[in-house]
């Protein structure tokens, strides 16, 4: 086996004893497979070991891979997990099937108009800001069910789940604890939380999918 399918395995397996830890049901618990600065000789055999469902951050990278990638496989499943610019909101339509980042009124404002306009509908997510970090992305807890009403109400968006990358130096488990209070009061089913360092945890806390990128592709540059 190559690296990264065996490296996809024994994620996968670590997510299964997570999940019997906490008395989940593995199924319960997606992967979403992070292949952003990998190209697609490096994804194809994570797509071949059977994985579906991968995790890109930026627009432009994506398109400059995927289109051909699910040309190969439709049943392939990209997710948005980086920050979105309204300007690229129609590139971002056309080619995703989650968008796990909308954090805004602006940007949901132009999903709105983007989906309308394009008839595609991707599935998505609330980010969250639960550090409260100035450079981060993601909406101010304190503001996330009321955005989530207003993407609802005002934009007539279906928003699934809500999403969240605690601080690098912190414990996450009181950011996933968060995001899961955050999620109840919203009404939000879904919960993307969990990376490389922590999915185990974030499993505790109620995980429902996390993004896993260097434990299955290596280390980035
Ligand atoms: C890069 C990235 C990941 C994956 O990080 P790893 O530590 O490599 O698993 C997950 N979520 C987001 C939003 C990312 O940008």
């Amino acid at each position: 086996m190559l690296d990264a399918a065996r490296n996809l395995k024994a994620v996968r397996d670590r997510i299964a004893e997570a999940a019997r830890e906490n008395g989940r049901a593995a199924e319960d618990i997606g992967l979403v497979a992070v292949s952003k600065t990998f190209d697609a000789e490096a994804i194809r055999p994570v797509i071949k070991a059977g994985q579906r469902v991968f995790g890109e951050n930026r627009v432009q990278e994506a398109q400059a891979k995927w289109p051909a990638l699910k040309e190969e496989h439709p049943d392939i499943e990209l997710h948005l997990i980086g920050p979105l610019q309204s300007n690229k909101a129609k590139d971002a339509v056309a080619l995703f099937d989650v968008m796990q980042t909308v954090d805004r009124e602006k940007i949901a404002g132009a999903l709105a108009a983007e989906m309308a306009k394009q008839g595609r509908r991707p599935r998505l997510y609330v980010q969250v800001n639960t550090g409260l970090e100035g450079q981060k992305a993601g909406i101010d807890p304190r503001e996330a069910a009321s955005f989530v009403a207003r993407c609802r109400e005002t934009h007539g968006l279906g928003i699934e789940g809500l999403m969240c990358i605690p601080p690098l130096d912190e414990n996450p488990g009181p950011h996933f604890a968060l995001l899961e209070k955050i999620a109840r009061e919203a009404g939000v089913a879904k919960l993307s939380m969990g990376m490389s360092a922590d999915f185990e945890t974030a499993i505790a806390f109620g995980a429902t999918s996390v993004r896993v990128g260097s434990a299955i592709f290596g280390a980035r540059d």
